[in-house]
C-alpha cells in the first residue's frame, strides 16, 4: 500500500517552530517512502480559529518549498461526515448523551485525566436522569490496555476507562470534537502514516478506540518531540512562541531537522530550499530522531 502522510495544523496563529518540526518531520518521512503528503487545515474548533490563519501557514509552508499532494481540504466544510459518523456510533449504542455540566462534573469527581482535566465520572452512562437534556455525546470507552508501537517512542500503552474516561465527540456548543474529526479525515483521506508533535501521544489511544468502533484501519504512528522552553513547557501561542518567518529558507529548515537530531552542515543551511530539500531528503532517518518527549534548544531533552 502506498504510503499517504499529512501534516495538520489548527489555524490559532501563524506557522511557529513547533509546527514546523512536525511539517518537515512528516514530510521528509512521506518524500522518503516515495509517498504523498496531505495537508489537512484542522479548523473544526471554530471558536479557536483565527481568521486568516489558515493563509498564513499555507503561504510560509510554500515559501519555504513543502509541496503537497491534492487539496488542501479544511475540517470546517467536512461537518457532514462527522455528523455521519456520529450517527453511525449512535447506531451501535457506542456513544451516549450527556447532560452534565462542567461544575457537576467537578462536584462528582476529583479524578484527574491525562490531558489535566477532570477524568469523566460516567454519570449519564446509564441514561439520561429524568426530565434532563442531552448537552453533548460521549464515547464509551473500555477498560482494558490498549498499545501500539510508536515508530519513535517506542510501545505505549493507555487503559481508556482509567486514564481518559468517557470521552466526548459532540460538544455542549455544538462542535464536532479533534478526536472525531481527527479519526474520520485520516480514514477517509487514506492517511496510513501519521508523524506529529508528541504532545498528541496521550490522544493516540482514543483515536485506536475510535478506528476499531467505526471499522477504519488504524495507520501507523510516529511522534516527535516538542520544542519546549527552559520551564519545560511546550512552546505555543500561550508561551509566546515567535512565528517563523519564511525570509529565513533555508537556514529555518536546517535547524527544524537539526531539532529532529539530525546533524545539517552550516553550507545546507544556505542553499536555495529546493536544493535543501534534496539533501534533506538523502539524509532522512527517522532512527535518529531522539525518543523523547521534549527538547529545550540549546538544552537538554525531557
Ligand atoms: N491539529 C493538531 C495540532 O495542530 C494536529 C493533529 C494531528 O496531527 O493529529 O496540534
Amino acid at each position: 500500500m502506498r504510503y499517504r502522510g499529512r501534516f495538520a495544523p489548527s489555524p490559532t496563529g501563524p506557522l511557529h517552530f513547533g509546527s514546523l518540526v512536525a511539517a518537515l518531520g512528516s514530510y521528509l518521512d512521506a518524500r522518503t517512502h516515495g509517498g504523498e503528503w496531505l495537508v489537512r487545515i484542522e479548523d473544526v474548533d471554530m471558536p479557536r480559529t483565527v481568521r486568516g490563519a489558515a493563509d498564513g501557514i499555507l503561504r510560509t509552508l510554500e515559501a519555504l518549498g513543502f509541496e503537497w499532494d491534492g487539496e488542501v481540504v479544511a475540517q470546517s466544510r467536512r461537518l457532514d461526515l462527522y455528523h455521519g459518523a456520529l450517527v453511525h456510533l449512535q447506531l451501535e449504542g457506542d456513544v451516549y448523551p450527556c447532560s452534565c455540566t462542567r461544575s457537576e462534573i467537578a462536584a462528582a469527581t476529583q479524578r484527574i485525566a491525562v490531558d489535566g482535566g477532570l477524568l469523566y465520572p460516567g454519570t449519564c452512562r446509564g441514561g439520561l436522569a429524568d426530565g434532563m437534556a442531552a448537552r453533548a455525546w460521549r464515547l464509551r470507552v473500555p477498560d482494558h490496555e490498549l498499545s501500539f508501537v510508536d515508530r519513535i517512542q517506542g510501545e505505549v500503552r493507555q487503559n481508556l476507562e482509567r486514564d481518559v474516561g468517557d470521552f466526548v465527540l459532540l460538544r455542549a456548543d455544538g462542535q464536532y470534537a479533534y478526536q472525531l474529526a481527527v479519526v474520520v479525515d485520516d480514514a477517509l483521506q487514506g492517511v496510513n502514516a501519521v508523524v506529529r508533535g508528541v504532545d498528541l501521544l496521550d490522544s493516540t489511544a482514543r483515536q485506536l478506540w475510535l478506528q476499531q468502533r467505526l471499522g477504519v484501519p488504524s495507520p501507523s504512528y510516529a511522534h516527535l518531540p516538542v520544542v519546549v522552553n527552559a520551564a519545560g513547557e511546550k512552546l505555543s501561542k500561550q508561551t509566546k512562541a515567535a512565528a517563523v518567518d519564511a525570509a529565513g529558507g533555508s537556514e529555518v529548515l536546517a535547524a527544524a531537522l537539526r531539532f529532529l537530531g539530525h546533524p545539517v552542515p552550516p553550507e545546507v543551511g544556505a542553499l536555495p530550499v529546493a536544493d535543501f530539500w534534496r539533501w534533506a531528503v538523502s539524509a532522512w532517518s527517522i532512527e535518529r530522531v531522539p525518543a523523547v518527549r521534549g527538547i529545550f534548544p540549546g538544552g537538554g531533552a525531557l
